[in-house]
């Protein structure tokens, strides 16, 4: 099993290895860029310097005829521009005839103050020799013995330099350090405060305690579902509790008439009437009604699932729909009237959008008084087809629009007037619709009816 870090952790370590890595390379390489270019240009000034000293020599040498005056030149003559060289002048037999440097006196100052620098060995100094030609005859050489780079004032500047810049590094880790903190922190605790909100979410606690905030987006969105999430089934766990309350009510009172209505037929207090078992009957019924929507709580789950989807006529399903329903709403004194556009096809789960159909027409009744009026609509627009039901009905509350497609959602009108189901109806209708990749809208105000209209695409049936 791997090993479970904490985000805030994490986040340090990454951070830190990128820093680590960044300020590894960068010194390092700005070190050697700087080396190198020091190194180019010390070499490029002492090649110029000489060929300076060589043709100041050769000068020197066609004014007098000879190297005598050069012997009398002073050891730390002004020519020697570059103060690391030591200059040895040789006449054309290859004896000495003087040596110049500058380096005499700085090295008797360097060994007083710095007695532990190394002294430089002879065999490391960096030997260039040079022929003084004068039309074309060899009159002389110049020897030139240049101290290594590295013992140079140039190298020792490098070597301060560096030594900075690696204090700079070394500052620069701690600041990143503290930086690295400071952001792990930022982002890891909305990050844990959203995961322990889940986790109490999972345990069933719904409530916010206080609200966190976070200024980054996705940060700020994550901690927004988390409480949506969370608000969501805390409404679900009371519409859930609501129904199985209203469930144990609406069965209690059926049974409660059959009983007692058997008792007393049992008891002889009553005689058993065709009447009065119609009445028993009924109440039988109600339960059979109950048992029924029950049952139509498992198609809640089915309905946005395993499409059967193939080429159909909706216009047909319309209708069919709308047939079943014609001797309900003769019975209950409610006109149904259809405008429905013939011969629309569309690639749907026929027996799916008959269902859904079917819970609109259904509700439409459920709500509308004798009297009332119910039309339904279909018509093919552009890639969609559309149907509308429009009731006269009582309407839905502002209050209510909201929820009605939740499952379990029940008006208190409708739970009144106690001929609601169980508030599942509509919540299978937009699962079927939403599975369809359509949508479902609804219009309604309070006492004046009630229009639902679904849009669903046709699927390039053409
Ligand atoms: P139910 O099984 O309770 O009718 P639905 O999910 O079908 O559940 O509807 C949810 C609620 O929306 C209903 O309880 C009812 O209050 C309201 N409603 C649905 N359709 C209509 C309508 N045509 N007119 C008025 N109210 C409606």
């Amino acid at each position: 099993m791997s090993v479970k870090r904490s985000l805030r952790t994490q986040l340090i370590f990454q951070y830190m290895v990128i820093v680590i890595v960044c300020m590894l390379i960068i010194p390092t390489a700005i070190s050697e860029l700087l080396d190198m270019q020091f190194r180019n240009f010390a070499s490029e000034r002492l090649r110029e310097n000489e060929s300076e000293i060589a043709e100041l020599f050769a000068a020197l040498y066609v004014q007098s005829g000879s190297w005598d005056i050069c012997a009398l030149l002073p050891m730390d003559a002004d020519f020697l521009r570059w103060p690391m060289v030591t200059v040895q002048l040789t006449d054309e037999d290859g004896d000495e005839v003087r040596t110049y440097s500058r380096m005499s006196k700085r090295e008797k100052r360097r060994g007083k103050s710095k007695e532990n620098e190394p002294e430089i060995l002879k065999e490391e100094l960096i030997v260039s020799n040079r022929d003084i030609l004068i039309d074309g005859r060899r009159v002389g050489g110049l020897r030139f013995l240049c101290v290594p780079f590295n013992f140079s004032p140039e190298g020792a500047f490098l070597r301060k330099f560096n030594r900075i810049m690696y204090y700079a590094v070394a500052f620069m880790l701690v600041t990143a350090g503290a930086i690295a903190f400071f952001m792990a922190v930022r982002i890891s605790r909305p990050v844990l405060n959203a995961a322990k909100r889940a986790q109490q979410i999972s345990r069933g606690n719904y409530q916010i305690e206080d609200k966190m905030e976070s200024d980054i987006t996705e940060l700020s969105i994550l901690i927004d579902s988390v409480d949506r999430l969370g608000s969501t089934l805390e409404a679900q766990e009371k519409l859930r509790r609501r129904l199985l309350s209203d469930v144990a009510h609406e069965l209690r009172n059926p049974v409660t008439i059959i009983k007692s209505h058997l008792e007393a037929i049992e008891d002889g207090v009553w005689q058993p009437t065709p009447e009065r078992i119609r009445l028993t009957v009924s109440e039988v019924d109600r339960l059979s009604q109950l048992i029924k929507e029950v049952e139509r709580l498992t198609s809640i789950e089915s309905a946005g699932h395993a499409l059967a989807l193939e080429k159909a006529d909706v216009s047909q399903i319309i209708e069919k729909a709308a047939l079943v329903f014609d001797p309900l709403y003769k019975n209950k004194g409610v006109t149904l009237k259809r405008e429905v556009e013939a011969g629309v096809a569309a690639v749907v789960d026929a027996g799916k959008i008959r269902q859904a159909i079917e819970n609109l027409l259904s509700n439409a009744l459920r709500y509308t008084d004798a009297g009332g009026e119910v039309s339904v609509t279909m018509k093919k627009e552009g890639g969609d087809f559309t149907v509308e039901v429009r009731d006269s009905g009582i309407g839905i509350s502002d209050k209510d629009l909201p929820y009605i497609f939740e499952r379990f959602y029940r008006t208190d009108v409708s739970r009144a007037r106690a001929s609601g189901g169980l508030g599942i109806g509509l919540a299978i209708v937009k699962a079927i619709i939403d599975a369809h990749g359509g949508t479902i809208s609804v219009k309604s105000k309070a006492g004046e009816g009630s229009r639902f209209t679904l849009k669903v695409p046709r699927r390039d049936i053409e």
